[in-house]
């Protein structure tokens, strides 16, 4: 049976999961007008690493934003070493973030997370022991999703679209709260809009990939940065993207070489 490259690599482990120790982690958040929500955003990381045993930092990636969030990132950071920040020097999208992000990581995982306080840092340390058991990613599913119902069913509709067209089964790749193997992380092929897709790009890579059910919450400071139809029809056009990659991935098994 041919398999790719990288996951031939990996096939003993994929079978078989080894249990890993992480030892340091890098907390990639994107973050695009998000003055208010930075600082409650940092004190319940603080709050949720300190239950863990782990090295950790958290890299903000200020996405050109208009507001007054960086001054804050910078006050942040003047105050705890655990705060890092990456600027651009205009705004390039959350893709584009999270790229900076995995790219200036340093810890042997990267976990990623919305700025806007949706996703909740208290659930970072039970992804972590999901991930320790033997996995390379680790994905939030957003079982009960605060937000409006047209978002909630036109994502519903995407999630079963993009799992038919890709050949996946993921509940809800559109959660933000991801734990990744930071090595992975680092060769995904990302451009515009490839975020939505992380799940299917580190499977290409081999990754085993398991979901967690995690919490969801109201945006209460700020506005969402998407119109609903605008990211459904650049969604649909990526899935095609993504269904080219799947396609032509390399499937080659090596049986010898000297
Ligand atoms: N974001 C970003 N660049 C953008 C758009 C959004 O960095 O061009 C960030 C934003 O600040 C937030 C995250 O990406 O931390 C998700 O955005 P948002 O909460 O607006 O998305 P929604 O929850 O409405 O899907
Ligand atoms: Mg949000």
């Amino acid at each position: 049976m041919c398999q790719s490259l990288i996951y031939n690599n990996l096939s003993i482990r994929y079978y078989f999961p080894v249990m890993t120790t992480i030892k340091s982690l890098s907390i990639v958040v994107p973050v695009y007008n998000e003055e208010d929500n930075l600082p409650i955003l940092f004190a319940e990381i603080e709050r949720a690493m300190s239950r863990t045993d782990k090295d950790w930092h958290v890299i903000f990636v200020d996405d050109g934003s208009k507001d007054r969030s960086l001054e804050v990132m910078r006050q942040l950071a003047e105050k705890h070493d655990t705060v890092r920040y990456v600027v651009f020097a205009q705004n390039c999208g959350q893709s584009a973030a999270f790229k900076a992000g995995f790219d200036a990581a340093t810890g042997d995982v990267v976990v990623t997370m919305d700025a806007d306080l949706q996703n909740d840092p208290a659930d970072i340390p039970a992804m972590l022991q999901e991930y320790e058991r033997g996995f390379d990613m680790v994905i939030g599913w957003r079982a009960k999703r605060q937000d409006s119902i047209v978002k909630k069913i036109v994502s519903k509709i995407g999630n079963g679209i993009r799992n038919r067209l890709s050949n996946e089964t993921v509940k809800d790749t559109g959660c933000s709260l991801k734990v990744m193997r930071t090595s992975m992380a680092q060769l995904l092929p990302m451009f515009t809009g490839m975020h939505r897709f992380l799940p299917t790009l580190m499977k290409m890579q081999g990754a085993k990939v398991a979901e967690v059910r995690v919490n969801h919450r109201p945006r209460q400071h700020g506005v969402s940065k998407y119109g609903v139809w605008d990211r459904t029809k650049a969604t649909f056009f990526d899935l095609l993207a993504i269904r080219w990659m799947q396609k032509r991935t390399f499937r080659y098994t090596i049986r010898e070489q000297k």
